[in-house]
């Protein structure tokens, strides 16, 4: 299947009216590294660190997860990568890791939660960052920031931690971004002053579904029982790409979605402009996007939600059908 889009492989992302879209891919473990050359991605939008930790039966040193993040930097070499700290609990669980019986894991201690309790883990993992870095560029990002204050916080023990390597001696990354997924719709009614201190902000639109909708994304009763392209949530993508616009803060989108083809297409007329996704989604990902043009697209959606229709997918696969 890749194969099929090699010819478009190294073509940048822009649509027929265009728009520039940034295509960039998810990783977690050192297998998805020779994707970031054969993909065409523009770089990693997510890498899920906790992959690494979960394939483990015991507590990664610091000095292995330096020389695995070492790796991965040397990988995508001038590409950026945006290193997302550790996100366990929920499904994730560490073996090696105290278990906590929890009524309800989606909704407990998980991710940014576990690392602002259990600081020590969170600093090893933010000083193997930095000195896999060692003079490059470095980012960092939060998962499952629910408000700005978590946000904040985590960004506090960053700013520890560069003083602390400071004065171990250590050679410093040579800028530091740190970015918050918004996973959770509270997040998108974070008071303004939030948008315009994060350094870029990324949709988990796998988890955002989930409590957006109130439908457990691991429950196959319910799983696909709401529509992305569902208006209300489409309208809800606009309103933070319209908070993060007002602000200037960069927005991607980093869940499953991103890596649908129809699905990215309304996301990137929604203007979502960085989708991070399965390497082997971004060639067809990238086909549809060559062939668009956004500001139809929007019209179509804008006349589907004006007419009150429930989801704009049959409209959308009409459109398509009807450019050939
Ligand atoms: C998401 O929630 O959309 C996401 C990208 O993170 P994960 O799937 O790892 O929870
Ligand atoms: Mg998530």
């Amino acid at each position: 299947a890749q194969e099929r889009y090699a010819s478009i492989r190294d073509t940048p992302t822009v649509t027929r009216d265009g728009e520039r879209i940034n295509l960039v891919m998810n990783a977690g473990l050192m297998a998805d590294l020779p994707s970031l050359g054969n993909s065409g991605a523009e770089g990693v939008g997510l890498f899920r660190t906790e992959l690494q930790f979960l394939i483990r039966n015991q507590m990664p040193k610091r000095s292995e997860l330096v020389t695995q993040y070492q790796r991965v930097m040397d990988a995508a070499g001038d590409m950026r990568v945006v290193f997302r700290t550790l996100d366990i609990g929920s499904d994730k669980v560490l073996p090696y890791m105290k278990h906590v019986e929890e009524p309800n894991p989606a909704l407990g201690w998980r991710a940014i939660r576990v690392g602002l309790d259990k600081r020590g883990v969170m600093r090893m993992q933010l000083q193997a960052l930095m000195r896999a870095a060692n003079g490059r560029p470095l980012t960092i990002m939060f998962p499952f920031v629910a408000q700005a204050e978590e946000y904040r916080e985590a960004r506090w023990e960053v700013n520890k931690t560069i003083e602390r390597e400071k004065r171990l001696g250590h050679v410093l990354p040579e800028s530091i971004e740190v970015g918050a997924m918004l996973e959770t719709p509270s997040l998108a009614f974070a008071p303004q002053k939030f948008f315009d201190e994060v350094d870029f902000v990324s949709i988990g639109g796998n988890d955002l579904k989930q409590f957006f909708f109130a439908a457990d994304r691991e429950n196959e009763l319910v799983r696909r029982r709401y529509d992305t392209l569902n208006v209300s949530f489409l309208s809800f993508i606009e309103r933070i790409v319209e908070r993060c616009n007002i602000s200037n803060t960069p927005l991607s989108f980093c869940g499953e979605d991103a890596g649908r083809p129809v699905e990215a297409l309304c996301l990137a007329a929604m203007g979502i402009r960085t989708l991070s996704m399965r390497p082997a989604s971004i060639g067809p990902v990238k086909s549809v996007l060559l062939r668009a043009d956004l500001q139809s697209l929007r019209k179509i959606i804008a006349d589907a939600r004006h007419r009150g229709d429930q989801s704009v997918r049959s409209s959308v696969m009409e459109w398509l059908r009807n450019q050939g």
